[in-house]
Formats: structure tokens, C-alpha cells, sequence
């Protein structure tokens, strides 16, 4: 996989792409409008939490996986025969192969301003001997250990209230051994939070890119 060409979408969506040309979507969720997915598909797919920035069935639907991984409290949600993909479930604490990638998904705090929910994922994605972070909604430093961890791509969110905002964000990516590169999200609601992230992250000599 090539780290510069992973597609972002809004919010916290991704796509990333294996050397072998499998892709693999994450959290493409209702702030990307169907249109934006035109012509875009995907080979299984990745979700986090059941929060609809998260979590939407219809873009799901659009991207036409073979596969969805998602936890039990999102699977619950789903109407019977919702979507045509094989439904493969989750679980906090394990690791799993998806295609080219390996995934180990723990818990993450998503911190008083939601609405009480039973599961809030995060994952370890690996691909190709490279190492992504993706840390879903986390508001409260959580999850595996990171002070060993270096990875290749680290993806933070930056948006406040229901996350880290720009100031938690950097204090959390200075946990890691090492972060090649850095890459906020989860700012579709505060756009300006990227834009002082970016700004900490320059001052600190963060290599964070938008
Ligand atoms: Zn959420």
C-alpha cells in the first residue's frame, strides 16, 4: 500500500488499498453524501460504532462490499436483509484478517457527550508491512498500549465534544514511539479544528499532513 494515495472521505471515512489492489473502506458514514461515492466500491468493509457519521447503511449499500465487519450493537440495528453483504462480527480484544490486511480492534472511550452506547471500536490496521492507527471516537486516551507502537499512518480526530480537540489530539499522538504520518479527521462539524491541529502539529514539529 502506498501511504499517499489512501483516499479520505468526510469525517472519519477511509479506503485504503492493499499492493495487490484489495480495498478496504472504514467509517464512510452519513456526512459523505451518496454522490460523492459514485463509482466508488469496495471489497469489505470496516465499522466502528453504530453513531451515523459512522455507521450508514445506505453509503454501504453504495460501496457494495462482499463484506461487512461490525460490531453486535450495529448488526442489532440492521433491518433483516438491509444489506446483501455477509454480516461478520467483531469483537474488542481480537485480531483478525480481512483480504491483504490484518485488524486488531480494543475499546475506546468516547467520553460523556453521546448518547450512551455499548460498544466503541477502534483498530490496528496492517497491510503490506505498513501500520495504520485508527482510533475511531476516542475522546479519552484509550485502547492498546501506544508507547511501543510506531506506525506508518496515524488518523486522529480533532473535532472536540465528542472527541480529542486539536490540543488532546497532539498530547495523544505524542504517546507513540513513532508516527510517520500524521492525518486529522473527524472535523466536518468544527472545520477550523483541523486547521489548529495542523498549526500545533507544525509548531511541534509533528509530520501531520491534512
Ligand atoms: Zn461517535
Amino acid at each position: 500500500m502506498d501511504l499517499k494515495t489512501f483516499k479520505k472521505f468526510e469525517q472519519s471515512g477511509f479506503i485504503f488499498e492493499s499492493a495487490s489492489g484489495f480495498r478496504l473502506g472504514v467509517d464512510i458514514g452519513n456526512k459523505t453524501p451518496i454522490e460523492n461515492l459514485e463509482g466508488v466500491a469496495c471489497d469489505a468493509m470496516l465499522v466502528s460504532h453504530i453513531h451515523g457519521d459512522h455507521f450508514f447503511p445506505e453509503n454501504i449499500r453504495k460501496l457494495s462490499p462482499k463484506d461487512l465487519y461490525l460490531n453486535d450493537e450495529c448488526r442489532a440495528s440492521l433491518p433483516e436483509g438491509a444489506l446483501s453483504c455477509e454480516l461478520k462480527h467483531i469483537e474488542a480484544g481480537t485480531t483478525f484478517g480481512i483480504g491483504d490486511f490484518k485488524i486488531t480492534a480494543f475499546t475506546v472511550d468516547h467520553g460523556p457527550n453521546i448518547n450512551p452506547l455499548k460498544e466503541n471500536l477502534g483498530f490496528l490496521i496492517e497491510v503490506d508491512d505498513k501500520k495504520i492507527y485508527f482510533p475511531g471516537d476516542m475522546f479519552y486516551p484509550s485502547g492498546i498500549d501506544t508507547t511501543a507502537l510506531e506506525v506508518d499512518l496515524l488518523l486522529v480526530p480533532v473535532g472536540t465534544h465528542y472527541t480529542f480537540g486539536p490540543q488532546e489530539a497532539i498530547d495523544f499522538v505524542k504517546t507513540f514511539k513513532e508516527a510517520r504520518i500524521v492525518v486529522p479527521m473527524h472535523f466536518e462539524n468544527k472545520p477550523e479544528t483541523r486547521d489548529e491541529f495542523l498549526e500545533l502539529a507544525r509548531k511541534e514539529g509533528i509530520p501531520a499532513q491534512n
